[in-house]
């Protein structure tokens, strides 16, 4: 494979005529076949030309776990040997969202999150970003039968896509683009741990590009602790920062708040978090979805309280319902280690 070319690299000197292009493209990007063989308007021989020259994905299916709630998480294997993994998550009207992956690790290093124990390993390509989208888009297509079927992109699997910053912007840039999917950017969103001085550079790129910031407690100093990230950007900078950034684009910020139990969620942390009711922002409780030595989920109880309490006080929230958590496929539950069995991995 190394020797050949990517899907994107396909030219008018490859492919003869801009028809044929189309149908190809059309083949992969409309029909989700992700494999020359099965393009059935191109003649035998082209078809065997383009097996030889060009490979359609960068990613290739190790291990899926399918939820009993129709989550299903995939572990891929790139050229180089190192694993990712992306989810496909369905809620019951069906609408469809693909949780990708940017980096295979993550160095940002926040103690709640099972993906920051493996520190960064590398980023990943823009054509390796699209594939995992091609993949999931050919799981929906082939597998579950969902044809023409509009879906949601959420970079919220392993790795800080804004600490891969090019390759991020140019997957998007591949995705949106009308010869490949055409998706509109507005079914995009970027999770953050808080890089917020590459949200602008980003939404100059694509106004409609939506953006999540991990907020996680709303104290400075305990942040701090949790995300070593808010070292290097304050609650004060990211509180104006998307405040100015929303006189701008008019595009609201999710909050997302993983709820940890003795950590982010009593009377004090709901105070601080005052400066946050805006119209600027949309809060998402996450309760937190694994609890180990460091850190424990709270219970039902807690969770409805807490939320009450930011109803009560007329913030915009919602709360995150645990998917695939049966499989490891809830948010932070995203780690695979190198030498461990591919049949383990959780
Ligand atoms: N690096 C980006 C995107 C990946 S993490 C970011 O941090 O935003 C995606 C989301 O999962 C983040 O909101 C993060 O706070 C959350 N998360 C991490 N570990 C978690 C855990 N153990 N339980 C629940 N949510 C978690
Ligand atoms: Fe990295 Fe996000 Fe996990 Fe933090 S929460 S370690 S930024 S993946």
């Amino acid at each position: 494979m190394a020797t050949t070319k990517n899907i994107i690299e396909l030219s008018e000197n490859d492919v003869d005529k801009a028809f044929r292009r189309k149908q190809i493209y059309d083949a992969v990007f409309k029909k989700g076949i992700v494999d020359f063989s099965a393009i059935s308007t191109l003649s035998k021989d082209l078809r065997n030309q383009l097996s030889q020259k060009f490979h359609i994905l960068e990613v290739n299916e190790v291990v899926r776990k399918e939820s009993i709630d129709g989550t299903v998480k995939f572990l891929f294997r790139l050229s180089d040997g190192k694993c990712v993994e992306a989810v496909f998550l369905i809620d019951k009207n069906n609408h469809v969202t693909f949780c990708i992956s940017s980096q295979v690790g993550c160095r940002m290093g926040c103690v709640f999150c099972k993906t920051g124990t493996m520190g960064l390993i590398r980023n990943l390509s823009a054509a390796e970003i699209l594939s995992e989208v091609l993949y999931l888009y050919h799981f929906m297509t082939t597998e579950k039968g969902l044809k023409d079927q509009l879906f949601n992109i959420v970079y919220m699997g392993m790795g800080e896509p804004l600490d891969n910053f090019d390759n991020v912007m140019e997957s998007i840039s591949l995705i949106t683009n009308p010869t490949f999917f055409g998706l509109s950017p507005s079914r995009i969103t970027i999770s953050t741990c808080g890089l917020i001085d590459r949200i602008e550079p980003a939404m100059q790129r694509f106004p409609t590009l939506r953006f999540a910031l991990s907020l996680n407690h709303s104290i400075q100093e305990e942040r701090e602790k949790i995300m070593p990230i808010a070292r290097k950007f304050s609650l004060d900078e990211i509180a104006a920062r998307l405040k100015d950034l929303y006189a701008k684009f008019k595009n609201r910020f999710t909050l997302e708040y993983v709820l940890i139990k003795d950590v982010n969620m009593s009377k004090k942390e709901i105070d601080a978090l005052q400066r946050f009711r805006h119209q600027a922002f949309h809060i998402n409780l996450i309760p937190l979805n694994h609890s180990d030595d460091q850190v424990k989920r709270p219970e039902e109880k807690e969770i409805s309280r807490f939320m009450q309490e930011l109803e009560k006080r007329h913030f915009c929230v919602t709360r995150r319902y645990r998917r695939g958590a049966d499989i490891d496929a809830a948010c932070g539950e995203l780690c695979y280690r190198e030498n461990s069995n591919a049949q383990d991995f959780s």
